[in-house]
């Protein structure tokens, strides 16, 4: 039996708290799970530094690749099969592309991906194409397939119905995260009805489309999707966290390159530091790693580097104001020179922190990036964009929020016991 088409003896379950079950048959899927690079997304959190501020955030993008693949597998084989629109060659291709879509996450994948300089889906690529046990499974489906996955992933395949499973603005990606995030968070905002989502999604043409019967439950996952970003990803607790976690990695690296001699050399670093970053180095750190070298950076003789680790390891955070940037510019260079003044590096500690987000929006072509937008199935077999049906939708539809926040060290600027007047201006200038 050529091994695309081989299924398992017996079907392998595996427990999960959002989907219940994840069920594998097929035996190419069993086998990618046990790859050494799939395994490795055990050790790496889904939301980063968010369990820093939600406690119950430390699930994986192992559980999320495995809930992705879920998902897309009951789309495909409870909705889609049979359906002339569907084309059931395309099964293997689109459940390898949803169990791999976050392969080249790396930890803390936003900092380090800021710091040094790199994309997370250029490894992923990596991965899928370069030399491993992942690409070896899938070139025995067969030679170019390898090269299909990774276009699904990248977004370049001309299959776009099989793109629009895995990525767009109503995909498997996006249902999965925003339950299992709000699972594991604990909170009730990211929950929808996917299970009516899921029946009312039909192929058509290049695109997934839902039903007009279908339009609330859609509603429903549009506006769970705002709340979650606003009140847990871009949580200005977890933020802080994150801002702390750039700079140490900011530090790390300029001490490397001032020839600083760290006490216990830190070798998974130095690839990163000299940007000569080898797949082989990538693959080999996880978030077990980063917090073994916090942790004794902690006693290291750079102040600045010490604290930061302190910081991140015990959860003392920097405290946080609201920043306008373009009416707050002055008040900015002023904390920068009182700072100085003071003996705190404003380049590790005042930092301005922006975050951003589109909770939906229709298609402008030319655009910063173009989203295909959501469509509606009227009964006559017309598509409606989604906008144009919804009030609800309309009313948050391409409409960019952005969220500036200025990052301080608020137990440093307390101390009374020197450069008092120099610490109280800063106190008042950040209205504290
Ligand atoms: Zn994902």
């Amino acid at each position: 039996m050529r091994y695309s088409a081989e299924k398992l003896s017996e079907e392998k379950v595996f427990k999960d708290p959002v989907h219940r079950y994840v069920h594998v048959r097929d035996r190419v899927i069993w086998d990618l799970v046990g790859t050494k690079e799939f395994q490795r997304l055990r050790r790496i959190k889904q939301l980063g530094t968010t369990f820093l501020t939600f406690h119950g955030a430390e699930h994986s993008r192992f559980n999320h690749s495995l809930g992705v693949y879920e998902i897309v597998r009951r789309i495909i084989d409870d909705v889609f099969a049979g359906r002339p629109e569907w084309n059931d060659d395309d099964r293997l291709l689109t459940l390898c592309a949803a169990l791999l879509h976050d392969l080249g996450h790396g930890p803390f994948s936003h900092s380090f991906e800021k710091v040094f300089d790199f994309d997370h889906e250029d490894f992923t690529q990596s991965i899928v194409l370069g030399n491993t046990e992942v690409n070896a499974i899938l070139k025995k489906v067969g030679p170019d397939f390898p090269q299909q996955v990774a276009e699904v992933i990248a977004k370049t395949s001309a299959k776009k119905l099989v793109v629009s499973l895995i990525s767009s603005q109503i995909d498997a990606d996006r249902m999965d995260y925003l339950q299992r995030d709000a699972y594991f968070t604990g909170v009730s905002y990211g929950q929808f009805d996917m299970e009516r989502i899921l029946r009312v999604m039909r192929p058509k043409e290049d695109q997934v489309v839902i039903k007009k019967s279908g339009m609330h439950a859609v509603e429903d996952y549009i506006m769970s999707r705002y709340q979650m970003y606003w009140q847990v990803y871009f949580h200005p607790v977890s933020r802080s966290a994150e801002v702390i976690l750039t700079k140490i990695l900011h530090r790390a690296k300029q001490l490397y390159e001032n020839n600083y001699s760290f006490k216990n050399e830190p070798i998974h670093f130095y690839s990163f530091f000299k940007d000569q970053v080898t797949l082989e180095d990538y693959l080999k750190l996880d978030e077990s790693i980063i917090m073994y070298y916090f942790q004794i950076w902690q006693d290291e003789d750079d102040a600045i580097l010490s604290d930061l680790c302190r910081r991140f390891v015990n959860r003392n955070l920097f405290k946080y104001a609201e920043f306008d940037p373009a009416k707050e510019y002055k008040k900015l260079a002023e904390l920068n020179t009182l700072f100085e003044k003071a003996g705190i590096d404003p380049d590790y500690y005042l930092v301005v922190d922006s975050s951003s987000d589109l909770p939906y929006d229709f298609y402008r072509p030319g655009e910063e990036e173009e989203r295909l937008p959501i469509h509606l199935l009227m009964k006559n077999g017309e598509l409606k964009e989604l906008s144009r049906e919804s009030e609800i939708v309309d009313a948050i539809s391409g409409k960019r929020r952005t969220d500036h926040k200025l990052y301080y060290p608020g137990d440093f600027l307390a101390d009374e016991s020197s450069d008092n007047s120099i610490k109280k201006q800063i106190r008042s200038l950040l209205e504290i």
